[in-house]
């Protein structure tokens, strides 16, 4: 566990058994971000707290991406080993909707409007050996 570290720092609760997405919340408007923001795109003023916004979602749109991710994204996979992978945004219960990487990488499993569960995956190995990790969402009923 201790040799695993977020890919990005402060964009979800680490280490956690039941890790959650960390943004801000507009304390004027109620306005939610993620990644968390200074201002508030909704009323432009800077009365941001962080919010914790959980783990669970619906899938509100998604593709498959057929082409391996660009730095920082990429993985250990190479051209030959490279699976598509699902991307989407998964609409949390603020309302707020997040991209992020799907677990699914079939049209067949993936349906606009399914209920999405917060996962934290390993991405690649950092140059000290250490497990860097990163969020997506999959089905919540294949998370079991
Ligand atoms: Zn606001």
């Amino acid at each position: 566990m201790s040799s695993e570290k977020p890919l990005h720092e402060g964009l979800f609760s680490w280490p956690s058994a039941s890790p959650t997405l960390l943004g801000s919340r507009c304390m004027d408007c109620g306005e939610h971000a993620f990644p968390s923001q200074d201002s508030c795109r909704a009323c432009s003023r800077q009365n941001m707290a962080p919010a914790d916004l959980g783990s669970e979602g619906t899938l509100w749109t998604w593709t498959i991406q057929s082409f391996m991710p660009k730095t920082p994204y990429h993985t250990d996979e190479t051209p030959e080993t490279f699976a598509p992978y699902g991307v989407g945004y998964v609409e949390l219960a603020s309302g707020l909707k997040v991209e992020s990487r799907l677990r699914e990488n079939t049209p067949d499993k993936l349906q606009i409007g399914m209920p999405m569960k917060l996962e934290i995956i390993p991405m690649r190995k950092d140059d000290n050996g250490a497990d860097l990790v990163t969020f997506q969402f999959c089905s919540a009923e294949e998370l079991g």
